[in-house]
This record gives C-alpha cells, sequence and structure tokens, in this order.
C-alpha cells in the first residue's frame, strides 16, 4: 500500500516543493493551506490532494486528517511545516504580533500533532517530522521572538520522543539553515522603532545577504524524504549549506565564543 503524508503550509516554500518531491517517489500527499482555492499547481499532480488547513483552527485540523484518511485510508508521516518569522526589535514587537507568531509556530505544531496522535497510536505507526530551524539551537540577532518559538518546538519534541516511542511512533526536527523561499520576503514580519533602526538596517541587511545565496527549498524535502524513510528513530536533521557546521561549532565553542563569531558577520559594518 501506498504510503501517505500529511503537510501543512504546503502553498509556498519547503512544504509545496516536499508535496511534489513526495509525490513524484510514489507518495500520497495530503498538501494542506490555509487558501486551498489559490492552488493552481499542485491540484494538477498526480499523487497529490488539497485540503484547507489552518494551523490555528482547529475544525480546520480535524477535517483535514479526516479527509486524508477517507482519501488514502491512513496517514504515515505528518509534516509539520507551517510557520513565519516575526522579527527586528523586540521593545517594539506588540503583544498581539508575539501572540499570533508563537500561535503558528509553537500552538499550531501542538495542534496538529496532538490531533493526529490518536491515529498514529491506534496503527502502533507513524512519523511526526517538525520543521524546526537551525535557529531552534542557536540565536542570531533580531530573531529573539522566532528563535522563542523554534527553541519551543526543540524541547516539545525532544521530550515527545520518550513517550510516543512505545507506540512506535517517531518524532523529528528538520533543521534547515537559511533556504531561499518566500521566508525572507513575504514571510518576514519586521517591528521596528527609531532608536533601533540603524541597527536593523545594518544587522538585517547582513543576514538578507544570506538569504540571497542560500539553497532552495529540494535540500529541505530531499531530508523530509529520508527523515521519513530511514526507520530511524532519530530526532534532529540539520540541513542547508550552513546548518551543520554552524550547530557543530555552537554544540563546540563556548557561547562567548561563538557569540563573537555571529557579532563579527551580523554587525559588520556598524559603528
Ligand atoms: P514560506 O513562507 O514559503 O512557507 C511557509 C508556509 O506556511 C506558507 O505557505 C504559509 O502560507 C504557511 N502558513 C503560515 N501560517 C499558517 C497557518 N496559520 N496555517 C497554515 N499554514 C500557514 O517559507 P518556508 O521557508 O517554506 O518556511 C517553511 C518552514 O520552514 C517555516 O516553519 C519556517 O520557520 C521554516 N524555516 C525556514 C527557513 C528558511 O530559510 N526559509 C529556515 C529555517 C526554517
Amino acid at each position: 500500500m501506498k504510503k501517505t503524508i500529511l503537510i501543512t503550509g504546503a502553498s509556498t516554500g519547503i512544504g509545496k516543493v516536499t508535496a511534489i518531491h513526495f509525490a513524484k517517489n510514489g507518495w500520497n500527499v495530503a498538501a494542506t493551506m490555509r487558501s486551498p482555492e489559490k492552488d493552481t499547481e499542485l491540484k494538477n499532480i498526480s499523487g497529490i490532494k488539497i485540503f484547507k488547513l489552518d494551523v490555528m483552527d482547529q475544525a480546520s485540523i480535524d477535517g483535514a486528517i479526516q479527509s486524508t484518511i477517507k482519501e488514502f485510508g491512513k496517514i504515515d508521516v505528518l509534516f509539520n511545516n507551517a510557520g513565519y518569522a516575526l522579527i527586528g526589535a523586540f521593545e517594539a514587537m506588540t503583544e498581539a504580533q508575539i501572540k499570533r507568531q508563537f500561535d503558528t509556530n509553537v500552538f499550531g505544531v501542538m495542534n496538529v500533532t496532538r490531533s493526529i496522535l490518536p491515529h498514529f497510536r491506534e496503527r502502533k505507526d507513524g512519523t511526526i517530522i517538525t520543521t524546526s530551524s537551525m535557529g531552534g539551537r542557536l540565536t542570531f540577532p533580531l530573531y529573539s521572538a522566532y528563535h522563542g518559538t523554534k527553541f519551543a518546538i526543540e524541547g516539545f519534541m525532544e521530550s515527545l520522543q520518550f513517550e510516543l516511542k512505545p507506540f512506535n511512533i517517531k518524532v523529528k526536527n528538520i533543521e534547515p539553515g537559511a533556504i531561499k523561499t518566500d521566508f525572507y520576503s513575504r514571510s518576514i514580519e519586521i517591528a521596528t522603532m527609531k532608536p533601533y533602526e540603524k541597527y536593523i538596517e545594518i544587522a538585517n541587511g547582513n543576514m538578507m545577504k544570506v538569504g540571497e545565496t542560500a539553497p532552495g527549498p529540494q535540500v529541505v524535502a530531499e531530508k523530509v524524504f529520508t527523515a521519513s524513510t530511514d526507520g530511524k528513530f532519530k530526532l534532529r536533521y540539520p540541513v542547508g549549506n550552513n546548518a551543520p557546521a554552524l550547530l557543530f561549532m555552537r554544540w563546540l565553542l563556548p557561547l562567548k565564543m561563538f557569540m563573537g563569531i555571529v557579532r563579527s558577520q551580523v554587525e559588520k559594518g556598524m559603528k
């Protein structure tokens, strides 16, 4: 029987390319998104079905899971991928902005994960894969809220492994470095205010340059495929040009030294 993956945030970027990659490899794909009516591409690909799912709307989560099981018989892999970044000066962020960031990147992941668990537990099989980030284990300037969400994902998923292993449910984090998607344009919300403007201009400018030369989302899709098929109870899958090296450096070096390196790169040009 063909395997099935349910992907959140599949309308663009990593989610979309992952949907296409799995379909090409013979999987059934439930490509979920907030506005299925806007899709013009995925619906034409054999093996892909589109369902409405907003990670902040429980009814849409339940509906998408039920429709996927009805369509394909079962779900083997959940890929929690939907997310975006609220960046900039923390002082300039409103409570509503911060709540929305955590609602999407953390509570959204928890909502979908909790909703699929009965299906995986009853089948005594399933894999939960979440797009964390290398930013779930190291930090850069101006990403305090975003890092807060991805650090939360790392702790949540790391602990979840224990209680789910007896049910043969695997828990995995994909940890991309910079990947060239709309993330750096449409999916970044910047909070700013006068005293921080110069810092944001220079530091964010330097960070955006990394995004411009980053690899595309296909490398992440391939890593998600590996994580879905390797049969391992392995938690972390760093991916992208710089993620494995930077995570290794963060692990190896004293924090002060690592932060000095980050400052020297990101704050380049600052007087
Ligand atoms: P993207 O903006 O192309 O994709 C994000 C998707 O999430 C979009 O399709 C968006 O519509 C969807 N989404 C946002 N809120 C949603 C909600 N409430 N319900 C359902 N879907 C929602 O950007 P991407 O780079 O493909 O990002 C995918 C994931 O990868 C995110 O979790 C992001 O944090 C993570 N990530 C990206 C990078 C990068 O450099 N691009 C690096 C590390 C981690």
